[in-house]
C-alpha cells in the first residue's frame, strides 16, 4: 500500500480532490504545489495510516517506515539539506491535518531536526546565532508541551529566569547566550519531567512527533469536537512533514494569516495581518501585535506589509488572485517570507459568517467565477440562522463597558460566566450566558458552544475565540484589552465599573462593543444579497415552504420571511388566551352537551376573530388549520389555590371541579383522550371550531374578494371511520354556513399522519382526505414508542454512543419513521394520485429532513416562521 504522499519534491503525488486520503491540509499543500505556488516541500502521511494504527493497537503498518524514509530523502534533494546533518541540517515541521480543520488535534512542531549539533550548523548557515538557538529553544518548548506533555509553565519559568537575571523584559532583548542558557534550563527540565533526556536523534524526533499526531486524533479535546459537528470517528487524521521556511531570521523575515476576502463582511477586500521577524503561530498567539497586510487597513503607528514588503506583498496579490480563480471560493491562507521570498504554508476554504458566506457567494456569481445554482449550494442554511436573529436596535438607551475587535458578528445578551463548564451548565438550565475568558482555547469548544455570545479580552480577528465563534455562529467580541477579568474573584472591570459573575451583559459582535444590561434588538434586514440569493434558491426548489403559526405575529413573520401558506395553526393556543380560558374551562366542567353548548357559543366569536387575522394576512394563501388535538385536562387549573379561585369563577364547588379534575386524568395523556378522538366524543366542540373557520373565511371573503384557502386537518386520525365521522362535522358546519352566508368557499379537509396505524393504512384514509400533513414530532414519538419529555434521560447518550445517528426529534429518522412517510405516501397517492403531502413537524426547519422530504416527493414542508428562509434555501439545495 502506498502509504506517503510527496508533494514540491520534485513530484507531486496528491491533489485537492484526495482530501479523504491526505486531510484538507495535505491535499491543498499538493494542490498548491501543482500549480506551481512556491509550497516548501514535503509529504504526507495518509489517513488510512491513522485507521491502520487504531485498528493494530497503535502500530504502523510495516512499510510505513521504507516509504517516509524515501520521502524524506527527496525533500533533502529538493531542499539541498539533510536531516541530521550537522554541516547541513535539514529542519521540518509536523503537522496534523484532518479531512476538516478540527481544533483539538495535536499542535503543530516546527524546527524539528534541531540538536546540540544541528543547531550549530543552522547557526553558522543563517549567519544569526541568535535566530539558531532561539529556534532550538522553540523547538524544545513545542515538542516538549505537545509530544512529551510538559507542562507550558515550565518553560516560561525558565524564560523569565534568564529575563530577571538579565535584567530585561522582553524576548527580544535576549541574545544568542540567553537562548544558549534558555535551551539549556529546558533540556534539564525535561530531563527531570520525563525522566528522560531531551531526544537528539532527529528520526527520533521525526516519530515522537508523527505519533503525538496520530495520538491526538483520540484524545477528549478532539473527541468532543467530532461530536459536536459530526464527525466521524473512522475519518482520522493525516500527517504532514514539511520542510522550514524561517519567517524570523531578521527583518526580511515575515509570517501572516489571511483571508482572499473579509471573512467578516464578505467584502473583496484582502484581509489579513502578519508580523515581520516571527515563526508559526505567533500572529494568533497574541504574543505581538499583528500587523495589517494593505496599506489602506493600517492604523496611524501600523506598518504594513505592502509598505514593508513591496515584492513579496505583490506575489501574495499575485497567489491571491490564482487562489481564488483555482478553487472559486474564498481562501484561509498561511505564508511565511524568508529573506524577502514568498511561501505558501496552507489553503482552505476561509470560514466566515453568515453574511459573508451570503455575500460571497452572490459577489462571486456576480464576478462569473461561480453560477447561480453554486452560489446557492454555497450557503449553509443553518447558517442562515443568523442573519435572521436581531440586531440591537440602534436608537435603543445602552451603557458602554469596553470595546474589543468585532470579531464575530450579531447580537447576544446574557448573563456572564466566566468558564466553560459554567457556560454549559447553566445553558442546561435555560439560560442564556455570555462566555467571558481572557482567551479561550481548544477546551472551551464545549462552553462556547453552549454561549449565547463570547467575550475575550486578549487575541486579534484570527484568534481563536474569533476563528470559533465565526464558524460556528456565536456572536463575538475579542482582544476587549480595556477588561480586566479576575477568575479568582468572578469578576470582570473595566473603567472602574465592575460586573460580577452572573450579571447580564449585552456583546454586539458587529462592531465590537460590550455593553452592561439588555440591549433591546431589533428585526434583521431581509433585502439586498439575502433577497437576491432566496430569489436564485426559489428558482431551484420544488418544495413549497409554508409556516407553522397561529398569532397574527407569527403569520406576518412567517410572510415576511416569504412562507407560502400556514402549514400548521394550532387551535389550542387560542384557548389559553386569558380572555378565553374561563369559557374553555367551562365547557370541559359542563356536564351536559346543552351546558358545553353554551360555553362554546361563548367561545365562537373569539376563534372566529382568531381566523379572521390569520385569513387577512394570508390573502388567499393556504392556510392549514388543526381542530383541537391535547387532552382537556390541560385548560384545567392544578395548583390548589388556582383550584379555588377557578371553582369560584365559574361559580362552582371545589369539591366538584377536583371530582371533574379526576375524571378528565390519564394515565397517559399522551396516548389517551386527545386528537379526533375528542371530535368523536364531543363533536359540539369540532362544529364550533369549523363553524368559526367557515365564518371567518366568508367575512374576508366578502371583504376582500379574495377566498381564503382553509384547510382544516384533523389530528391523531387512527382509522378511516375516524376521519369519515370528524369530516361530517366539518362538512355539515361548512354547508350550514354557507347558506346562512349565501356565500361559498372552496375548502378541503385532511389529516396529520401521526400514528403508526395510519401510515399503515394510509391508503383506507386517504379516501376520506383530501391531504396528509406528515405530524412527524408526534409520529416520531409513536414510531420509537418514546416521550418526547422523557427522553432526555437517554437520548443524549444513545447519540453519543451512537446508538441514533442524531436526536430523532430534531432531524427525521430516515429509516424508521422515513420508511412510514414513504409508504403512507405511496399508498396514498395510490388512491389518489393528486392527494396533497406536507409535513408539519420541527423537522420542517431541518436541512437534512427536507432533503429527505423532497425525496419522499412531498408537496411542502413547514416550519416555525424564523426557520422559513433556512428551508427555501435547504429545499433549493435538496433540488439541485
Ligand atoms: P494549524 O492547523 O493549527 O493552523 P499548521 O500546521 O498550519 O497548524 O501550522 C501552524 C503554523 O506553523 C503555520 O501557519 C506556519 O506559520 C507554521 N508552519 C508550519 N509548517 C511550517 C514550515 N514548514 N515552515 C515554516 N512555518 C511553518
Ligand atoms: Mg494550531
Ligand atoms: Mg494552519
Amino acid at each position: 500500500t502506498k502509504w506517503v504522499y510527496s508533494f514540491g519534491a520534485g513530484r507531486n503525488e496528491g491533489r485537492a480532490e484526495m482530501r479523504d486520503l491526505l486531510g484538507g491540509k495535505g491535499a491543498n499543500l499538493a494542490e498548491m504545489a501543482a500549480i506551481g505556488l512556491p509550497v516548501p516541500p514535503g509529504f504526507t502521511i495518509t489517513t488510512e495510516v491513522c485507521a491502520y494504527y487504531y485498528a493494530h493497537g497503535r502500530r504502523y503498518p510495516e512499510d510505513l517506515r521504507p516509504q517516509v524514509e524515501a520521502a524524506l530523502r527527496r525533500v533533502e534533494e529538493a531542499v539541498g539539506a539533510r536531516f541530521g546533518d550537522p554541516a547541513k541540517p535539514l529542519l521540518v515541521s509536523v503537522r496534523s491535518g484532518a479531512r476538516v480543520s478540527m481544533p483539538g488535534m495535536m499542535d503543530t512542531v516546527l524546527n524539528l531536526g534541531l540538536n546540540d549539533a544541528t543547531v550549530e550548523g543552522l547557526a553558522r548557515n543563517s549567519g544569526d546565532a541568535r535566530f539558531a538557538w532561539d529556534s532550538y529553544r522553540r523547538f524544545i518548548q513545542m515538542y516538549g508541551s505537545v509530544v512529551l506533555g510538559v507542562e507550558h509553565h515550565r518553560f516560561e519559568e525558565i524564560i523569565e529566569n534568564v529575563k530577571l537575571d538579565r535584567g530585561v523584559t522582553e524576548d527580544t532583548a535576549l541574545g544568542a547566550q540567553d537562548w544558549h542558557r534558555v535551551v539549556a534550563g529546558y533540556k534539564e527540565m525535561v530531563e527531570e519531567v520525563t525522566g528522560r533526556p531531551f531526544p537528539q536523534d532527529p528520526e527520533a524526533q521525526l516519530w515522537g512527533a508523527i505519533g503525538a499526531v496520530f495520538g491526538s486524533w483520540m484524545n477528549q479535546r478532539a473527541i468532543t469536537y467530532r461530536r459536536l459537528h459530526d464527525i466521524p470517528e473512522e475519518w482520522g487524521t493525516a500527517v504532514n512533514v514539511q520542510a522550514m521556511v524561517f519567517g524570523n531570521m531578521g527583518e526580511d523575515c515575515a509570517t501572516g494569516v489571511c483571508f482572499t476576502r473579509d471573512p467578516s463582511t464578505g467584502e473583496n477586500v484582502f484581509y489579513g495581518e502578519y508580523l515581520i521577524n516571527a515563526q508559526g503561530e505567533d500572529v494568533v498567539a497574541g504574543i505581538r501585535t499583528p500587523q495589517p497586510i494593505l496599506k489602506a487597513r493600517a492604523k496611524p503607528g501600523e506598518r504594513s506589509m505592502e509598505e514593508a514588503m513591496p515584492e513579496a506583498f505583490a506575489e501574495l496579490m499575485r497567489v491571491r488572485e490564482t487562489l481564488e480563480r483555482h478553487y472559486r471560493d474564498m481562501q484561509d491562507i498561511e505564508f511565511t517570507v524568508q529573506r524577502g521570498r514568498l511561501y505558501m504554508l496552507q489553503t482552505r476554504n476561509g470560514k466566515r459568517t453568515a453574511a459573508a458566506s451570503l455575500k460571497i457567494a452572490v459577489d462571486m456569481a456576480r464576478e462569473g467565477l461561480i453560477d447561480e445554482r453554486e452560489a446557492v449550494s454555497r450557503v449553509n442554511p443553518a447558517a442562515l440562522d443568523q442573519l435572521l436573529h436581531p440586531t440591537l436596535d440602534p436608537k435603543a438607551p445602552r451603557k458602554l463597558l469596553a470595546k474589543g475587535l468585532p470579531a464575530s458578528p450579531g447580537a447576544a445578551c446574557g448573563v456572564v460566566v466566566f468558564s466553560a463548564d459554567e457556560a454549559e451548565a447553566r445553558a442546561q438550565k435555560g439560560e442564556s450566558v455570555i462566555l467571558v475568558r481572557v482567551e479561550t482555547s481548544p477546551e472551551d469548544i464545549h462552553g462556547m458552544h453552549a454561549a449565547k455570545g463570547i467575550l475575550t479580552t486578549r487575541g486579534g480577528m484570527t484568534s481563536h475565540a474569533a476563528v470559533v465563534a465565526r464558524g460556528m455562529g456565536r456572536p463575538c467580541v475579542a482582544g476587549a484589552g480595556g477588561i480586566t477579568v479576575d477568575y479568582n474573584a468572578q469578576t470582570m472591570m473595566s473603567g472602574g465599573q465592575v460586573v460580577q459573575a452572573g450579571e447580564t451583559i449585552t456583546l454586539d459582535g458587529s462592531t465590537g462593543e460590550v455593553f452592561i444590561g439588555a440591549v433591546p434588538m431589533i428585526e434583521p434586514q431581509l433585502s439586498g444579497d439575502f433577497a437576491t440569493l432566496m430569489e436564485w434558491a426559489d428558482r431551484v426548489r420544488r418544495l413549497r415552504v409554508r409556516a407553522n403559526a397561529e398569532t397574527p405575529t407569527d403569520a406576518e413573520t412567517a410572510r415576511r420571511f416569504g412562507a407560502e401558506g400556514i402549514g400548521l395553526c394550532r387551535t389550542e393556543h387560542m384557548f389559553f388566551d386569558p380572555g378565553r380560558i374561563g369559557a374553555v374551562r367551562q365547557m370541559i366542567m359542563a356536564e351536559s352537551e346543552g351546558g358545553r353548548r353554551d360555553a362554546l357559543a361563548r367561545l365562537l366569536p373569539f376563534q372566529r376573530q382568531d381566523f379572521v387575522e390569520l385569513f387577512r394576512i394570508m390573502a388567499g394563501l393556504p392556510v392549514t388549520i388543526r381542530l383541537l388535538d391535547p387532552p382537556l385536562h390541560e385548560f384545567l387549573p392544578h395548583g390548589e389555590h388556582e383550584i379555588e379561585e377557578v371553582a369560584a369563577a365559574l361559580g362552582t364547588d371545589v369539591a366538584r371541579m377536583r371530582r371533574r379534575l379526576a375524571e378528565l386524568s390519564e394515565a397517559n395523556p399522551m396516548l389517551g383522550h386527545r386528537g379526533c378522538r375528542l371530535g368523536i366524543t364531543f363533536p359540539e366542540i369540532y362544529e364550533m371550531q369549523a363553524r368559526a373557520i367557515f365564518e371567518a373565511a366568508a367575512q374576508i371573503g366578502k371583504e376582500t374578494h379574495k377566498a381564503p384557502l382553509p384547510e382544516i386537518m384533523i389530528p391523531l386520525v387512527a382509522t378511516r371511520r375516524e376521519l369519515e365521522i370528524t369530516r361530517a362535522i366539518v362538512d355539515k358546519a361548512a354547508q350550514e354556513v354557507f347558506a346562512e352566508q349565501g356565500y361559498h368557499v372552496a375548502y378541503s379537509v385532511g389529516t396529520m399522519i401521526e400514528l403508526p396505524r395510519a401510515a399503515l393504512t394510509a391508503d383506507a384514509i386517504a379516501e376520506a382526505a383530501d391531504f396528509f400533513s406528515f405530524g412527524t414530532n408526534d409520529l416520531t414519538q409513536t414510531t420509537f414508542g418514546l416521550s418526547r419529555d422523557d427522553a432526555g434521560k437517554f437520548l443524549p447518550l444513545y447519540v453519543e454512543k451512537g446508538i441514533l445517528p442524531k436526536d430523532p426529534f430534531v432531524s427525521l429518522d430516515v429509516d424508521g419513521v422515513g420508511a412510514l412517510v414513504r409508504m403512507a405516501s405511496g399508498k396514498g397517492r395510490g388512491v389518489k394520485p393528486d392527494l396533497k403531502l406536507g409535513i408539519c413537524g420541527e423537522h420542517g426547519g431541518d436541512p437534512a429532513s427536507i432533503r429527505f422530504c423532497e425525496e419522499a416527493g412531498l408537496d411542502y414542508v413547514s416550519c416555525s416562521p424564523y426557520r422559513v428562509p433556512v428551508a427555501r434555501l435547504a429545499a433549493a439545495q435538496a433540488a439541485l
